[in-house]
């Protein structure tokens, strides 16, 4: 089992005796608002990436959990704040930034969207890990989500919500996987960056002018694409523990555009109305250790 160090900034592996699985973490933000973004090194990113034999996943479908309330009027726990994610999610699978992962061998870089539901603070507004767990295996125990095996479940907290163990303090997100109802489940926890800004976002002026929720998407990728390629904490990662997207968290590429608010991008994906939508997202690590925006044009 990898043992995050280092990039991710974890220190160990949860007790075994607590019966909680082990979460990687996706790291805070080092450069918030430092003017342009960084582009981040075009050359190997060091230690190399290395395969440990174990299981990736092909085409995974996301199953979103809107935790909390998403319906508040501070402007970023908000339908159109949700709206951002779900064109996120819609433009990512198969984009020229996604098939990055598709140089893992048996990984597709294709991603289907399934179902999504609300959790209305079933589990209070201070979480830990086991009951970000719970989140996770009542929805799929009670019906509400299909047990998936497959299935890539996003725990989306609003930014009222904390995960005491340490959301926008040691980290802004983090995967893991669990069995339920004897299935083996990946799931991840992700929140609103509108909790922490200054640790989980890159820019106050954000694409969309939802910074909390802008924020929010490039982690959510990380944390899909570090399921995608490391579902079982068994496949890929580097000698210090670091999985693809920690070894290229917090760097954006060399091509960046602006909006006319000034606002940072480095993407623009198909929305789920057939419009398109500018992201900042974080880039991917290649099996050979580059990091790119666009693997189909080799932009880094
Ligand atoms: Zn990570």
């Amino acid at each position: 089992m990898a043992l995050m160090t280092g990039v991710c900034g974890i220190a160990s592996a949860q007790p075994e005796d607590h019966g909680q699985p082990e979460i990687i973490l996706h790291k805070t933000n080092p450069h918030f608002d430092a003017g342009a973004p960084p582009a981040g090194s075009t050359g190997s990113i060091t230690p190399l990436i290395q395969y440990h034999g174990g299981p990736v996943m092909g085409s995974p479908t996301t199953y979103v959990i809107w935790y909390g309330n998403w319906g508040q009027s501070n402007g970023s726990d908000t339908a159109a704040g949700q709206a951002i994610v779900n064109d996120f999610l819609h433009g990512l699978g198969g984009s020229p930034y996604y098939v990055t992962n598709a140089s893992y061998q048996g990984v597709t870089g294709n991603l289907s969207n399934g179902a999504s539901i609300t959790d209305n603070y079933s589990q209070g507004a201070n979480l830990s890990d086991r009951k970000v767990s719970l989140i996770v295996s009542n929805a799929i125990s009670s019906g509400r989500l299909p047990r998936d095996g497959n299935g890539i479940y996003l725990v989306l907290s609003s930014s009222d919500v904390s995960e005491t163990s340490g959301f926008c303090s040691r980290y802004c997100g983090w995967h893991t996987y669990q069995t339920i109802s004897g299935t083996n489940i990946k799931y991840a926890f992700i929140g609103n960056a509108n909790r922490c800004l200054n640790a989980c976002s890159m820019q106050t002026n954000s694409p969309n002018g939802n910074a909390g929720v802008d924020g929010m998407v490039s982690v959510i990728a990380h944390e899909i694409e570090e399921t995608n390629t490391d579902p079982n904490l068994n496949a890929w990662y580097d000698s210090k523990g670091a999985e693809d997207a920690d070894k290229c968290a917090w760097t954006f590429g060399q091509t960046l555009f602006q909006t006319s608010s000034g606002a940072y991008y480095n993407m623009t994906l198909p929305t789920v109305s057939g419009g398109s939508r500018p992201f900042l997202i974080q880039r991917e690590l290649d099996s050979n250790s580059h990091c790119y925006v666009d693997y189909i044009s080799k932009k880094q």
